[in-house]
């Protein structure tokens, strides 16, 4: 071949597979994505220990859950109570009696809200913990709207540039001899990281080595110039 218009090619189809890989790459590696990728383990995080924490303070809870159902009971009563009490032909001893029944609900409403704030305060520090991890939760849930509604639109925009940068390149590659496709594609398949680049005095564009004279003069010689310590081509 030897042709350095057809292979200087070469350097532009790159160019653009780099664009592309960049584009590609930054769909999962975006500052956005990252952010993302952080608020989902910090939700989990929070989640996990959240039912950790309920599970620890099951006792709280249900004592909490029973005394407030009853206190709700006897308030019905005591407020039944009163109202009989109000009435005008109640005799005294329905008084005494109704007094004596509201007296007694008043000091089972005392125990059990008294119960209440003793399992409070036994638990103080695990119930602070978990009122500020579940708002957090809160915080995290709608950071994570926010953010995934950012990736969203940058992935959007992305796949508008991704068939646009692929048909330059099919276009472009559609003018290359069938050899030439196979031999990039050849190279981009071993590994090979710069395919192609221009030589910079004597160094090779490619690797940065510096090449003797001779060593240029083989190269040049050859089909696809290529360098001899790392494979891609000299222009
Ligand atoms: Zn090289």
């Amino acid at each position: 071949m030897n042709e350095p218009f057809l292979l200087s090619n070469l350097i532009d189809l790159q160019e653009i597979d780099n664009k592309l890989f960049k584009l590609i790459e930054s769909k999962s590696s975006s500052e956005n994505v990252n952010k993302l990728k952080d608020l989902e383990i910090e939700f989990k995080d929070l989640t996990s220990n959240i039912s950790g924490q309920i599970n620890s303070l099951e006792k709280y809870f249900s004592i909490k859950e029973n005394n407030e159902k009853s206190l709700k009971e006897i308030k019905l009563k005591i407020e039944d109570i009163e109202i009989k009490l109000s009435s005008d032909n109640l005799d005294p001893t329905d008084t005494l009696n109704f007094s004596n029944q509201k007296e007694s609900l008043k000091i089972q409403t005392n125990k059990l809200r008294e119960e209440i704030e003793n399992i409070e305060s036994e638990n103080f520090d695990e119930i602070d913990i978990l009122e500020k991890d579940k708002e957090n939760l809160e915080e995290v849930k709608k950071q994570l709207v926010v953010v995934a509604k950012l990736v969203k639109s940058e992935w959007d925009i992305i796949d508008q540039q991704i068939p646009i940068l692929e048909n330059e390149k099919s276009k472009f590659i559609s003018t290359f001899p069938d050899e030439l496709k196979a031999f990039y594609d050849n190279l981009k398949n071993k590994g090979v990281e710069i395919i192609a680049a221009y030589k910079i005095g004597n160094q090779c564009g490619c690797c940065g080595v510096e090449l003797t004279t001779s060593e240029i003069d083989k190269i040049l010689s050859t089909e696809f110039q290529q360098c001899t310590y790392c494979d891609g081509v000299l222009v």
